[in-house]
């Protein structure tokens, strides 16, 4: 299997308990090397644009606000077939269904406070990593 990148997003739920550490444990655990690693605080605006793809979804309002409640620390995560690699450590997205061990079995809120984001398709990781990051701001 290639070695890809994928983006990946600690959600506000997880900032707030001062789990940045504790995921990252996880996700090298599962063998995938930080290569771009910011801290910021998303805009309506961009939170908007980033889930547009949600936008029909009865939850997307409310996704939006979640996403916006607090800090964010968005990743670029690389390794070999990291998109789907990043997925099984992260785990289903509603927490109650999640594999034990799983990033969001451990840590997760609810469905929506679900303390990670993960790119799901290699073409969607690489218009999510051009959303946030410029390409000198990766080292892999
Ligand atoms: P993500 O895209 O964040 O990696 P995912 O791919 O597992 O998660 P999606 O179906 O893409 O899940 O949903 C995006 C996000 O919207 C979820 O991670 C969660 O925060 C929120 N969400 C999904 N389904 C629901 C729901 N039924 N109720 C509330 N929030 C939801
Ligand atoms: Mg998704």
């Amino acid at each position: 299997m290639a070695v890809e990148r994928t983006l990946s997003i600690i959600k506000p739920d997880a900032t707030r308990r001062n789990l940045t550490g504790a995921v990252n444990a996880k996700l090298e655990e599962a063998g995938l090397r930080i290569v771009a690693q910011k801290r910021l605080r998303l805009t309506q605006e961009q939170a908007e644009a980033f889930y547009a793809v949600h936008k029909e979804r009865p939850f997307y309002s409310d996704l939006c606000d979640f996403m916006t409640s607090g800090p964010v620390v968005v990743q670029v995560l690389e390794g070999e077939g990291a998109v789907a690699r990043n997925r099984e450590v992260m785990g289903a997205t509603n927490p109650a269904e999640a594999a034990e061990g799983t990033i969001r079995k451990s840590f997760a809120e609810s469905i929506e406070a679900n303390s990670v984001h993960g790119s799901d398709s290699a073409e969607n990781a690489a218009n999510e990593i051009a959303f946030f990051f410029s390409g000198c701001e990766i080292v892999g």
